[in-house]
């Protein structure tokens, strides 16, 4: 408690002149870039605009991405392992966007390839699918090991576990330089426990507090009471991520011999955690052989946990996938206080002992076709009220088809089941009409605004917030349950 006493009376207000927000862009000009609008004052680098270029003529495929990372070359010779006859023997050659088979010249997806050439369904392609590579004696290395060497680069998403992400170039300030609501800097206030600052305009206050001020995240989410962190007496919801007093909630943590510990403030989260958890990885086939799946990083958390084990080379991999395509469709986007890339821990659900940019809830939805990767959205849950969606694009060579109204469509269908009432997303001024006509989205309710004054969602600097009920709720969900 000395340090709160001490942060305060040192720094009870945060001044902020420069008035900048705690995102910075590669371009002032930057603008989201939706399905079906093409933003022409993007501006990017003649370096950048290279690699855009080739970008846009590649598909977003496992295979590309293997390629890329010069893994393995383009135009190998692929092999099928699991035949037992000579007459199951099956070869092709690798392609960015699948396998030429050499005995039909038809390109095949990985699993098609797989079952075309007498595999079975259930079995995993990626390990009975490989190249005569590497050992040069005539073995094959299956393309489940390629995969893995990938994603030991770096910058994929095995090298971005949960850790404490160090401020830079600010000295022992470890307060934001932007309030965690509106993005934008000025007068703050910071909270006692944590590093979050605030406008009090955003806080719909009038004036500054007298008494020190607690979060949303610091103090109970029942009782309203501060919690003292990392102290037994209290927990962090697995969904909201809102802490709580073990004795002011009615549920009980949730033991796995196989996984750490789950805790729920309330009933109606653990539910959506459940259902949201079950979708992970689980394709749903959608009409013109389009599917779509949500993905989500699971660590080791999961340990042993079987099912999501088998899953988890294939959902990696794609998530690497995932933020190449992000990548291609917006300017960078940094983090001014820490530097953090954040498409990248967004899309690889980083989390951080800094609230602000602990993305570990987020998952990422993707619309497919065949193995190629079409449309990407990130999602975070904040319980029943609420579902933010900060970033949504679709790969260039598809635009202007819908593929983004899929997507969405996907998602919310999924929102809807697990009894989620709204979607919120930032949209840059320019594109508020298009999300307004085209995707049915409104500016923020009252309403909606005094539940984010309470929530972490991410926010960019000039950038709008809209909202939009989920078709159908409640009516399809009981909430009597
Ligand atoms: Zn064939
Ligand atoms: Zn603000
Ligand atoms: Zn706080
Ligand atoms: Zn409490
Ligand atoms: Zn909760």
């Amino acid at each position: 408690m000395e340090k709160c006493y001490k942060g305060r009376a040192l720094k009870p207000m945060k001044q902020n002149p420069s008035k900048k927000g705690s995102i910075e862009r590669g371009s002032t000009n930057r603008k989201r870039r939706l399905d079906g609008q093409r933003s022409s004052s993007t501006r990017r680098s003649k370096r950048h605009e290279n690699r855009n270029t080739k970008e846009k003529q590649n598909s977003a495929t496992i295979l590309s991405w293997l390629i890329d990372s010069q893994i393995v070359p383009e135009s190998a010779t692929i092999y099928y392992t699991g035949a037992t006859t000579q007459a199951g023997f099956k070869k092709g050659t690798l392609e960015r966007n699948g396998i030429l088979c050499t005995c039909c010249h038809c390109i095949f997806t990985i699993r098609d390839f797989h079952v075309h050439a007498g595999g079975k369904v259930c079995d995993d392609p990626y390990e009975a699918i490989g190249i005569d590579r590497i050992r040069g004696d005539g073995s094959i290395t299956p393309l489940s090991q390629f995969m893995e060497t990938a994603l030991r680069n770096r910058n994929e998403p095995e090298h971005h576990g949960i850790k404490h992400i160090p401020t830079k170039g600010f000295g022992d300030d470890v307060y934001d330089d932007a309030c965690i609501l509106c993005a934008d800097g000025g007068n703050l206030i910071c909270c006692e426990e944590c590093s979050s600052t605030f406008h009090v305009k955003c806080l719909g206050m009038k004036v500054v507090p007298d008494e020190p001020y607690y979060c949303a995240y610091c103090a109970c989410k029942i009782c309203g009471m501060p919690v003292i962190k990392r102290d037994s007496s209290s927990l962090s919801c697995s969904l909201c991520e809102k802490q709580y007093h073990v004795k002011c909630s009615n549920e009980s943590l949730t033991i796995d011999v196989n996984r750490f510990p789950r805790a729920f403030c309330d009933k109606s989260c653990r539910k959506v955690h459940e259902k949201l958890e079950s979708k992970i990885g689980m394709k749903r086939e959608l009409q013109d052989g389009l599917s779509w799946t949500l993905l989500h990083r699971f660590d080791k958390e999961y340990g042993s946990y079987e099912v999501m084990a088998s899953k988890r080379l294939e959902c990696y991999s794609k998530l690497a996938v995932s933020f190449r395509l992000l990548t291609a469709c917006f300017e960078p986007i940094k983090d001014r206080h820490t530097r953090i890339n954040m498409i990248r821990n967004v899309v690889y659900n980083c989390g951080s002992h800094y609230q602000r940019i602990n993305f570990s809830s987020f998952f990422t939805g993707i619309l497919e076709k065949g193995d190629e990767i079409i449309a990407v959205a990130t999602i975070r849950i904040h319980g029943t009220n609420l579902a933010e969606i900060p970033f949504i694009a679709t790969a260039e060579r598809h635009r202007n088809k819908g593929m983004c109204g899929k997507l969405l469509n996907g998602i919310e269908h999924d929102l809807r089941d697990f009894g989620v009432s709204t979607m919120v997303i930032p949209s840059s001024s320019e594109t508020i009409r298009v999300w307004n006509e085209k995707y049915g989205f409104q500016l923020l309710s009252e309403r909606t605004k005094k539940q984010i004054m309470k929530l972490n969602t991410l926010m960019f600097h000039d950038c709008i917030r809209m909202q939009k009920t989920v078709t159908g709720y409640p009516n399809s969900f009981d909430r009597s349950l």
